[in-house]
């Protein structure tokens, strides 16, 4: 990228008037431009702070949410991309913590000058990396509730609303998504919010394979083996090691010469055939709809047949695009799902739910119960005990675990689900609108069909030389996120370094994807002319 100025790596912040001032972006220098919040700070009565007082709580809440709402007034005006170097933060902070109490008035200033400009902003317009992470009023709300309230609920008895308040937004959502009522908690199956898709998939995969070696006996636990595709998520090999599948039983079919990235059915029953002949025995199968690098559809109904003739456990990854289903026009993606034994979204990536929130749907909640459940003395109480209650520390790694249903239950009713679906609407939108700009300028090549809202292009080089390809893409890459002004992130398909471009963030508008595009022109025409 030598030779390139798109922007200089300045840090633009605009102050409470409105007005933008140029600070540089140095480790050590004050943000001296930004004013979060005009008023006086005082933990009330003049008193410190105490572990936990209503007056002080109200005064000091509310400072905080004005500096939160101060900061999505600004966040335009921020690096999207954090541009410190590596251990910035070590030079600026003491070495030990403070004996006596600091102000919050001390401590917000800090974050200000110093924790910010070590902050990626996720929710930026501008942000277009990996797959979003929406945060919204209504997630920030139920989070905030959340926090207040701070109850552990790992059995009913801890908190009986906040189990039995997931398994209804479970529920919910479950027949937005028009999953099979397998699923649905009046049955044998049900819904448990987990932290993340990869504790989802570890989970599912530790329940099939206790189930399999009940049946075998556990002496058969190096057979065993784990089928994918080479798009799926990464979380599966965790997975594996963490439940002690031989690593060379891990088999993730290639997909380079199928449909679009998808896992070929053809080849999962070779695969499974040959594996049967080997002695193996084959017992989970993760598919993905929207996978990760491209948004591939896995073909579940095919592939759900494979799996019920050979007993495997079928589980279904729609980490991202999940929440596209629940438009009618996208439904279609999840046929097959009855299929599944089990099924995964990520509502904290595009379903408006604050980090940590990724719904967990099984067919036979027993066989999560059965791998996962503990019975201290200390723990034991009437209602579980008289297994009148779903205890949801047995369908999860941790004992303890948050409310976490009050945001997903916040979104869904602040917002609506006709309100959601043109949230989803919009973004495939604005990424067709952006993918129509890309289509003119034959400059660029569009890599792979767009599904959703990501769309993997790349800059072609006059000479067709593939390795100065990568180089040059690299160097885009490397220059627009450098810039500040947008961020997005890459992968590599068939051997090609491709740029992933996904519209997620709740404040992206079509102004942010026309300024992008100008930037990603203007960025190749200087790397172009300087090669
Ligand atoms: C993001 C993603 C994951 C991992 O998500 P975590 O919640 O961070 O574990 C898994 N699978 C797919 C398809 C994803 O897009």
């Amino acid at each position: 990228m030598a030779g390139l100025t798109v922007l200089p790596p300045n840090l633009v912040t605009g102050n409470m008037d409105g007005n933008s001032t140029a600070v540089p972006l140095t480790p050590g220098t004050d943000m001296t431009g930004i004013c979060f919040g005009d008023q006086l700070w005082e933990n009330g009565n003049g008193l410190n702070l105490m572990a936990m007082d209503a007056e002080q709580l109200r005064k000091n809440a509310h400072k905080m949410v004005d500096f939160i709402a101060d900061y999505y007034k600004n966040i335009e005006s921020f690096p999207v991309l954090s541009q410190v170097e590596p251990g910035y933060l070590q030079k600026l902070l003491p070495d030990s913590a403070p004996v006596q109490p600091e102000s919050l008035q001390a401590v917000l200033q800090e974050v200000e000058t110093k924790i910010l400009p070590g902050v990626t902003h996720w929710q930026s317009p501008n942000y277009y990396a990996y797959f979003p992470s929406n945060g919204s009023i209504a997630g920030f709300l139920g989070e905030m509730l959340s926090a207040g309230i701070s109850i552990v609920g790992f059995s009913w008895i801890t908190s009986p609303a906040a189990t039995e308040l997931e398994m209804i937004v479970l529920d919910w959502l479950a027949n937005l998504l028009k999953l099979p009522n397998d699923f649905l908690s009046k049955g044998p199956g049900g819904g448990a919010i987990q932290g993340t898709a990869s504790e989802a998939l570890l989970v599912v995969l530790l329940a099939a394979r206790d189930r399999i070696l009940r049946e075998i006996g556990k002496d058969a636990l190096g057979k065993l083996v784990v089928y994918g595709s080479d798009q799926t998520h990464s979380s599966l090999q965790k997975a594996c090691q963490i439940a002690g599948v031989h690593p060379e039983n891990l088999r993730l079919q290639r997909t380079e010469s199928c449909n679009e990235y998808a896992l070929s059915p053809e080849s999962l029953g070779d695969a499974i055939s040959h594996d049967i002949a080997s002695g193996l025995i084959p017992f989970f199968l993760c598919a993905t709809v929207g996978t990760t690098s491209s948004t591939a559809v896995d073909p579940l109904l095919a592939l759900g047949k494979i799996t019920k003739r050979n007993q495997i456990w079928f589980h279904v990854d729609a980490a991202y695009a999940g929440s596209a289903c629940i438009c009618p026009e996208y439904r279609h993606h999840l046929n097959g799902i009855e299929e599944a034994d089990s099924f995964n979204m990520n509502c904290h990536k595009w379903f408006l739910t604050n980090f940590d929130c990724s719904a967990l749907w099984i067919k036979d909640r027993n066989t999560l119960i059965q791998s996962l459940s503990t019975n201290p003395e200390y723990l034991k109480n009437k209602a579980s005990q008289g297994r009148k209650v779903i205890d949801y520390k047995d369908w999860q790694i941790p004992l303890g675990r948050r409310f976490r249903s009050l945001k997903l239950w916040m979104v869904l009713r602040l917002y609506g689900v006709e309100n959601l679906q043109s949230y989803i609407r919009n973004h495939i939108k604005l990424a067709q609108q952006f993918e129509d700009l890309v289509a003119q300028d034959t400059r660029f090549e569009i890599v792979a069909t767009r599904t959703f809202s990501l769309v993997c292009f790349r800059l072609l080089p006059a000479n067709k030389n593939e390795e100065y390809a990568n180089k040059l893409n690299r160097d885009l890459l490397d220059a627009v996120n450098s810039s500040g002004q947008i961020f997005i992130s890459h992968t590599v398909l068939s051997g090609k370094y491709i740029l992933r471009f996904v519209v997620g963030a709740p404040l992206t508008e079509e102004r942010h994807i026309v300024a992008a595009w100008k930037l990603f022109q203007e960025a190749s025409s200087s790397l172009l002319e300087n090669s």
